[in-house]
């Protein structure tokens, strides 16, 4: 039986009979819930308030709640009755709030809260508390805190219990269960259309556009009839999903080419996309300097220049983006020239080992704490878009140089990034494998239901 079923059951059978004997206040039902349940939490709160007379079918299919391990923390027969009178009350965290605060207001002693924080441990997440998350307390007049719920996150909980004049803090960690789907689909106008219409999460479609991003140029290489097709897994808890988890492997075609990405961690835990063949997808270049921007001009060596009106070859790119956009340097590098150069305005020119070179001109200002020398890493910010020198308006002109000849950063070939370890390659095929045979069905029904 799955755990949904299972809590239900509990949760039933626990509320009848609560309901039958001991304690006449439907409200109570809620309040021993584990606190790792939040979801059912909702769920069942809706089932109790709906069920205030619980049909005796349902009473019937109740389930022994020995087995269940979910259930050993609700209710707690270990408990002494006395432990558990006092009056709960439910806080929701205010903005501006404190435990302090709280406690306070709850006329809980400060120096219970002190006591607690001693603890150490799983008592450092009471600190991080936030506006709207929230807290149960049982107190008693007498003794002040008695316990204390609180539901950190989806995941996890703890709970603070009074021991004698001491507390102790239990924490509960829930993981959830990872499924296997998969989804697929065809260019029409754009992939993000694409993806909701193939269902997939906009957050997925991202990741396949980054993952596939240093070999297609998703602003300016995709064309209808373009196809992809994915397997990711869904994270679940008690039968509801509750985030989308990574992508495993994607196949993306463009203009009729086949690219193929698998996700692989090794033994030393690094974890990369890489081709069939254990080639990292990424590449020792960005593909772009700018994000969101378009590009202007492109490399062009016959090129009317804008500004002088005269033939002028264009030897880089420009990308055209809102003045104080990121520029990023697009591989790791050390800067070698910093300030004006003529008509490029503000520049920075970053070597990258002895082959490669970038500049990146017309910007408003540099990224603070970078001068002639710094190293940089590939996607870090150097500078601000702006229109600094011979520009018509703010773009980046970015060039790429090897060995010292200007060359078409849309076009050159790239270099691919540190590919896996051959000490893994016997494990990422075996792995690879299997996963590129589950892609290929995919898109075999791709294909077929598109024909
Ligand atoms: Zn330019």
């Amino acid at each position: 039986m799955r755990p949904g079923y299972w809590l239900l059951g509990g949760l039933l059978a626990g509320f009848a009979a609560l309901f039958l004997g001991f304690n006449p206040e439907p409200a109570e039902a809620t309040r021993h819930l584990p606190l790792q349940l939040s979801k059912d939490n909702t769920l069942d709160a809706t089932a109790l308030t709906a069920g205030a007379s619980v049909p005796d079918t349902v009473a019937t299919s109740i389930q022994p709640p020995a087995e269940s391990d979910e259930l050993a923390e609700w209710p707690d027969p270990d408990l002494e009755p006395a432990a558990l009178e006092g009056e709960w009350h439910d806080v929701t965290v205010e903005s501006g709030d404190s435990l302090a605060l709280i406690f306070s207001r709850l006329e809980i002693p400060p120096q219970q809260l002190h006591k607690i924080l001693e603890l150490g441990g799983a008592a450092h997440n009471l600190k991080k508390i936030y506006p709207g998350q929230s807290l149960r307390f049982l107190t008693n007049p007498e003794l002040g805190l008695v316990k204390l719920e609180y539901q950190i996150d989806e995941l996890s909980g703890m709970e603070v219990r009074r021991q004698d004049d001491d507390f102790e803090i239990a924490t509960s960690h829930r993981t959830p269960e990872r499924r296997v789907a998969n989804a697929s689909g065809a260019i029409n106008s754009s992939l993000f259309i694409a993806g909701q219409e193939a269902s997939l999460p906009d957050s997925l479609t991202m990741e396949l556009a980054n993952i596939f991003g240093w070999d297609i140029d998703f602003a300016l290489d995709i064309r209808k009839g373009d196809q992809f097709a994915l397997i990711f897994e869904e994270l679940y808890l008690d039968g509801e999903k509750i985030d989308n988890g990574n992508i495993l492997a994607a196949a993306f075609v463009n203009q009729g080419k086949t690219y193929k990405a698998v996700r692989y961690t090794d033994k030393s835990g690094r974890t990369d996309y890489y081709s069939p063949d254990g080639k990292s997808m990424r590449k020792a270049f960005l593909r772009t300097p700018v994000e969101f921007s378009r590009v202007s001009s492109r490399f062009n060596l016959k090129r009317r220049h804008p500004v002088l009106n005269r033939i002028r070859a264009h030897k880089g790119v420009d990308y055209a983006a809102p003045r104080g956009t990121p520029i990023r340097s697009t591989s790791n590098g050390k800067i070698i020239f910093r300030g004006k150069k003529g008509g490029y305005g503000n520049t920075i020119i970053v070597k990258h080992g002895t082959k490669y070179s970038t500049l990146y001109a017309h910007m408003s200002k540099y990224k603070s704490g970078l001068s002639k020398g710094s190293r940089v890493k590939q996607g870090q910010i150097i500078g601000y878009v702006g229109s600094s020198g011979l520009a018509t308006g703010p773009h980046l002109h970015y060039e790429l140089r090897i060995n010292d000849v200007h060359r078409d950063p849309l076009r050159v070939k790239l270099p691919g990034a540190k590919p896996l370890e051959k000490k893994y390659r016997e494990d990422f095929e075996q792995k690879a494998g299997a996963l590129i045979a589950q892609l290929d069905l995919v898109r075999n029904v791709q294909v077929a239901s598109s024909e």
